[in-house]
C-alpha cells in the first residue's frame, strides 16, 4: 500500500524519474522540517522567502537546527516580489537554495514559483518548496531538476486525513552522505528503510494511509488535478459573489488569490465580534477559520474538501443573519441559541 501511495503521489506531481517520494508520519510541518533538515547540508546556504506564517515556520526550523540561512521578509498581503528576490540573490553571492511556499494559507496568497524557478536557474540555486496547500489542485510548471525537495500532506487538496505527509526529493540529493540532524525526520533513512524491506522504521499511521488510498482513488476517478481546481474555482466564485452581496470584501487582491482559502473583511463600520461569530456558526455546523490579520473583523473561508454549493449558501445566509442581529440589537447573537434568541 505504501508503494502504491508513493507511485500515486509521484504520478500526481509529474516530476519524472529523478525524484523519490518519501512518506513521513505527521502533519505537513513534519514534512517541511524533514525536507529542510535532510536536504540542506553543511555546505548549503538557504534564502527563505518569507511572505507569511508558513514561510516564517521554515525560518524557525532553520534557526532551531542551526542550518545556515538568511531571510528575505516581504509583504504578506502580496505574492513574493521577484525583483527583490533577484536583488538579494545578486547581493548575497553564496545562496545555494531558495525556500518558499506556493500558497500562503494564513491570508491566502499565491506565490509565483515558476518565476522563482527561473531566478533559481539564472543563479544556480535549487528550490525547497512547501506545496502543502496546493498539491493536487494547482500544478507547477517547473523544470524538475531545479526542485531539490517539495513538501506536501495528505489532508489538504487530496482530501485525505491528517497524519501522513510526503517529501518529493531529488534522489541524488537525498542519497548524499549527510550526517542526519534528526532520527525520526531523516528522509534518507526513511526512504532506504522502505526500499529495503517495504517496512516503515516507526509505526505507520495505517488508518490514515488507507484513507489516503481511498481519497486518491476518488481524486483520479473525478478527473484529477484539472477537475479539482475547476470545482474549487466554481465554489470560490460562488462564495465571493455571495459575500459581496452581504457586504464582505476579500482582503487580498484578485491577482494574488487562489480558490483554496480566502480572507474576508466586513465593510467599514461593521463590527464583528469574532469569538461570538465562530461559536454561533459552529453551533449551526458551519466552521470557518480565524485569522490573525491586522483587521480584527476578518476571517477566512476555505473552499477545499467535501463541500457543496449549498454549504456556501448556508454560510453566507448565516453570516447575513449574524450581521443583521449584531447591528439591530447592538449586541452579539447568543451562541447558545439554536436560532435567533428572543431578547
Ligand atoms: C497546512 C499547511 C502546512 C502544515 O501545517 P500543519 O499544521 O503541520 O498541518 C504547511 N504549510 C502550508 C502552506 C499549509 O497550508
Amino acid at each position: 500500500m505504501t508503494q502504491n501511495l508513493q507511485h500515486a503521489i509521484a504520478r500526481i506531481a509529474g516530476l519524472g524519474d529523478a525524484h523519490s517520494v518519501v512518506p513521513i508520519q505527521g502533519s505537513g510541518t513534519f514534512a517541511v522540517e524533514a525536507m529542510l533538515t535532510s536536504l540542506l547540508d553543511a555546505h548549503s546556504h538557504v534564502l527563505i522567502i518569507e511572505n507569511g506564517v508558513y514561510s516564517a515556520r521554515m525560518t524557525e526550523i532553520c534557526r532551531i537546527h542551526r542550518i545556515s540561512h538568511e531571510v528575505l521578509r516581504l509583504d504578506p498581503y502580496q505574492a513574493l516580489d521577484l525583483v527583490l528576490v533577484e536583488q538579494r540573490l545578486q547581493q548575497s553571492g553564496h545562496i545555494t537554495h531558495l525556500a518558499a511556499v506556493h500558497f500562503e494559507t494564513a491570508l491566502g496568497v499565491l506565490n509565483d514559483l515558476e518565476g522563482l524557478s527561473r531566478l533559481a536557474v539564472q543563479h544556480g540555486a535549487l528550490l525547497l518548496l512547501d506545496v502543502i496547500s496546493t498539491f493536487g489542485a494547482m500544478a507547477l510548471n517547473i523544470e524538475p531538476r531545479r526542485i531539490a525537495g517539495m513538501a506536501l500532506s495528505a489532508n489538504k487538496c487530496l482530501h485525505g486525513l491528517p497524519g501522513v505527509a510526503f517529501v518529493i526529493a531529488r534522489t541524488d540529493l537525498l542519497l548524499q552522505n549527510n550526517a542526519p540532524r534528526s532520527l525520526s525526520l531523516d528522509l534518507k533513512a526513511q526512504w532506504l528503510g522502505l526500499q529495503q524491506d517495504g517496512q516503515w522504521r516507526f509505526t505507520p499511521p495505517l488508518q490514515v494511509l488507507l484513507a489516503l488510498q481511498q481519497a486518491i482513488q476518488e481524486y483520479e476517478q473525478h478527473g484529477g488535478q484539472a477537475a479539482r481546481l475547476k470545482t474549487y474555482a466554481l465554489r470560490a466564485e460562488h462564495l465571493l459573489a455571495g459575500m459581496r452581496q452581504i457586504g464582505f470584501a476579500p482582503v487580498i487582491a484578485a491577482q494574488y488569490r487562489a480558490p483554496i482559502i480566502m480572507t474576508f473583511q466586513a465593510a467599514p463600520g461593521v463590527m464583528l465580534p469574532m469569538d461570538q461569530l465562530h461559536a454561533w456558526l459552529a453551533q449551526q455546523g458551519l466552521h470557518i477559520y480565524p485569522t490573525r490579520h491586522a483587521n480584527p473583523h476578518s476571517f477566512r473561508v476555505g473552499v477545499i474538501g467535501e463541500l457543496s454549493m449549498l454549504d456556501i449558501d448556508e454560510l453566507v445566509a448565516a453570516l447575513a443573519r449574524f450581521v443583521a442581529l449584531a447591528a439591530t440589537e447592538g449586541r452579539e447573537p447568543d451562541p447558545r441559541c439554536e436560532t435567533v434568541c428572543p431578547h
